[in-house]
C-alpha cells in the first residue's frame, strides 16, 4: 500500500489530513521562488493546522523514520499534498 513511499511510516503521515498532527506536507515551490530547479519540492513536518492559521512547521531534507534523502526520492508532483500559498 505504501510502497510508493520511502517507508510505511512516511506514507501514513503523508496521507493523513492537514488537521491531523503530526503530519508530513510536500509543497512544490513556485518556479519563480526556486532558482535551484533540481530541488523544487519542500518537505515539512507540521503539528496539524487549519487553512488561515499560522502553520508551525519544520523543513526537513531526510525522512525522520528511515533517513532517505527526500529530494532524491520524491521527484514527482504526485506527492504534493499542500499548496505553496498555505506556507
Ligand atoms: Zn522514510
Amino acid at each position: 500500500m505504501y510502497q510508493q513511499f520511502c517507508c510505511a511510516r512516511f506514507g501514513i503521515r503523508h496521507e493523513v489530513s492537514r488537521e491531523d498532527g503530526m503530519n508530513l506536507r510536500v509543497v512544490k515551490r513556485h518556479p519563480d521562488d526556486q532558482p535551484d530547479s533540481r530541488n523544487i519540492y519542500r518537505f515539512y513536518v507540521t503539528p496539524g493546522y487549519r487553512i488561515g492559521q499560522e502553520v508551525k512547521r519544520l523543513n526537513i531534507r531526510y525522512c525522520p523514520f528511515c533517513g532517505t534523502d527526500l529530494h532524491d526520492f520524491y521527484r514527482s508532483d504526485q506527492f504534493v499534498n499542500e499548496e505553496p500559498d498555505i506556507f
